[in-house]
């Protein structure tokens, strides 16, 4: 069966079908058969209605007495009906399910799979998904559900699959048939696996054939790192030549000793430099870890090798404090940095100074990516906060290099990298960690304050902290107020806490403000105009203010864990004991999540917990905009991370695997492209 097929070649898709497969990504027959069920309807697991308890449910069951109508609210219509079997009945209900009133016919049976719960007042099924149970009798007990788009439903996709059912048989192997593969990629193993993920008998068929399809993908991900890694490996580079006296004297000069951990990634990253292919070294070390003086140095390197460095930084204030930072730290020693902002006067100017070769280090924001930025000779590029840029704000950066030559490139993240995520996603990086913090640091308390309790709990702790001279960062989720999620708003939080301190002064910062307007507010709470600074997540990166000892995190459940741990790691920067409130509803205040980092401030920690109740996109919010589509891989499941990376290690050795396997090979493409230097 040839995989490439475009669907239209399918008997029964038409042409305004398959247009509107095109709209959901399938293309091919391969792209049609590796859209997995979202779940399973398992229609042996009907109860009785006399039976049932609260939570997921199937019964088998008449329905009656259907009626729809209009909810107060406006685009809202509920039908609702009763159903029943011979031992006791339920109310059930659906919202903007119209056609419901007309599916039914009261005289047959009907497998209704559901939630039931109480709601309303009163226990119902809710939404619950219908199917003829004469249909359901006549087949497998054991049926696949696909995600449903528009009128793409799922029963949809189990007819054009079902169709396609005898020629699974001749679906090709994609792994290579090598003894070196673990046992169960066997010859025709994928073809089983797809069937049985389509056409199961039972859910034990469902997990064999996802352990088989789970490795194939993280394979093929992984692979494609490995083979990105040595692509990168035949590109060049300007190399660096280390300069021990002059890097000694620098570091001397620096305002305090480096950590032990400060000069093994510094020392990794001078190794790199000096070679004549691209760096491309990802510095994790936790919030408050030291990162910008590990740049600086590779900067300091750069420029005494008469070549320049682009820095860049998620916001115009992180990109403000970076720059002054390493002015103070580079100018004494004749280098010029120059910040670039979309705030920056004279632009034009200064990109000519850029272009000349006259400024060795640019420290900027996406400003910095405009196609008239252009350099003299850009050998390092430096990612502060990685994770807030896309692939392609990146290669933007990377293609400023002069013609011929990538120039070097060093990511930073705070955000701890579990070694699932290392392997996959990161496999083709290599990565230095700041496992250690500068030595007189305080330690931060962190408290879980249910929001009722702020009037006795945390309101005279604050008051203390603004007594002693110190400053407060109040956090909230939104910028207005939002009737429908219910959270707190900075401007009306900012009121309310003025009625409070009464003689405090509070600030406010948010997303939507003028840069200057921010950069004004930001610069007032660093040098102490201000108290409080409520604001939104703006603050959550780098920014370094030591004074402020207190952050006030409200609706905190709504965060996950490693932007929680980052919003801390904006106090305890000073040698005063800091401290961390964390404002719940009631019933959020046990929940396990925010115990993990009430408990704990190892930031790896917390990003493994983050992994696995939330999910990568969590860790690493770029990926959320599909670059990272795995479909049926778990980045948790570090047992077949281990396993793939192994033998894809193997495979990638020899290159003429890669014209030997045509589809893994195209497969891999699409994944290469997401981390490439090239
Ligand atoms: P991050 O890794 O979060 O980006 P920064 O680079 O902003 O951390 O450093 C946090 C603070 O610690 C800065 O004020 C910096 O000057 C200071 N710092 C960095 N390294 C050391 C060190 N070895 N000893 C003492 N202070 C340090
Ligand atoms: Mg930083």
């Amino acid at each position: 069966m040839d995989l490439t097929l475009p669907i239209t070649e399918i008997k029964g898709i038409g042409e305004k079908t398959a247009a509107k497969l095109h709209k959901i990504g399938i293309y091919t027959l391969k792209d049609l058969i590796y859209t997995f069920p979202r779940d399973y309807a398992n229609y042996q697991v009907a109860s009785h209605i006399s039976d049932i308890r609260p939570g997921k449910i199937t019964v088998k069951a008449k329905i009656k007495g259907l009626t729809t109508r209009k909810a107060r609210r406006r685009n809202l219509s509920i039908t609702e009906g009763i159903i029943y079997d011979n031992t006791g009945s339920i109310r059930v209900v659906w919202f903007n399910q119209n056609y419901r009133t007309r599916q039914f016919n009261e005289k047959q049976e009907y497998y209704f799979q559901g939630v039931y719960d109480f709601k309303n007042g009163r226990y119902q099924l809710t939404s619950p998904s219908a199917a003829l149970a004469h249909d359901i009798d006549s087949q497998s007990a054991f049926n696949p559900i696909y995600v449903a788009h528009n009128t793409l439903k799922s029963p949809f996709f189990v007819k054009l699959l079902a169709n396609l059912r005898p020629n699974f048989a001749k679906i090709p192997d994609l792994l290579p048939n090598s003894p070196e593969n673990p046992p169960f990629v066997k010859q025709g193993a994928r073809a089983e696996a797809l069937y049985q993920l389509h056409f199961p008998d039972t859910p034990e068929d469902v997990k064999k054939a996802r352990e088989y399809l789970a490795y194939e993908e993280l394979f093929e991900y992984i692979l494609a790192a490995k083979l990105n890694r040595q692509a990168n490996q035949k590109l060049n580079a300007p190399p660096l030549k280390f300069n021990a006296k002059d890097t000694r004297e620098f570091v001397k000069s620096l305002p305090f000793k480096l950590t032990d951990a400060q000069r093994r990634a510094t020392w990794d990253i001078l190794q790199d430099l000096e070679k004549s292919t691209p760096m491309n070294r990802l510095l994790q070390g936790d919030v408050g870890a030291g990162k910008t003086v590990v740049a600086a140095i590779a900067a300091h390197q750069t420029a005494i090798n008469h070549h320049q460095t682009a820095l860049l930084a998620p916001t115009a204030i992180l990109a403000t404090q970076h720059a002054d930072k390493l002015e103070k730290l580079l100018t004494p020693l004749g280098i010029k940095v120059a910040l670039l902002t979309g705030a920056t006067k004279h632009k034009s100017e200064l990109k000519k100074r850029i272009k000349s070769g006259e400024i060795d280090l640019v420290v900027g924001t996406h400003a910095l990516l405009t196609d008239d930025t252009q350099f003299h000779s850009l050998a390092l590029c430096i990612i502060d906060e990685q994770h807030r840029f896309g692939v392609n704000q990146r290669q933007k950066l990377l293609l400023k290099s002069p013609d011929g030559l990538a120039p070097h490139l060093l990511s930073m993240t705070a955000t701890p990298i579990p070694r699932s995520l290392q392997l996959t996603v990161f496999g083709d990086l290599d990565i230095s960690v700041i496992n250690q913090l500068p030595a007189g640091r305080q330690p931060i308390t962190t408290k879980i304050i249910p929001a009722i309790n702020q009037q006795p709990d945390l309101y005279p702790q604050i008051r203390e902290i603004i007594k002693k001279r110190q400053q407060v960062y109040w956090i909230c989720p939104s910028i207005e107020e939002d009737h429908i999620k219910e959270t707190t708003s900075v401007k009306r939080q900012q009121k309310h806490l003025q009625t409070i301190f009464k003689d405090a002064k509070i600030g406010l910062l948010h997303g939507r403000m003028k840069p200057d307007e921010k950069d004004q507010v930001m610069t007032d709470f660093a040098s102490h105009k201000l108290d409080i600074l409520v604001s939104t997540t703006v603050v959550e990166v780098g920014v370094d203010v030591p004074n402020a000892t207190a952050i006030v995190i409200m609706d905190a459940e709504n965060y996950g864990l490693a932007q929680l741990h980052q919003l801390r790691g904006r106090v305890g920067r000073g040698n005063q004991p800091s401290f961390c409130y964390l404002i719940t509803p009631a019933d959020h205040a046990s929940s396990r999540r925010l115990k993990e980092i009430e408990k704990s401030t190892d930031g790896f920690r917390l990003a493994e917990v983050d992994l696995k109740l939330r999910g990568p996109g969590e860790i690493y919010g770029s990926l959320q905009h599909g670059e990272l589509n795995l479909n049926i891989a778990n980045l948790a499941d570090t047992h077949t991370i281990a396993l793939a990376s192994k033998y894809a290690s193997n495979f990638a050795k020899h290159p003429d695997n890669m014209l030997k396997y045509k589809e893994l090979s195209h497969d891999i493409k699409k994944y290469q492209q997401l981390t490439t230097l090239n």
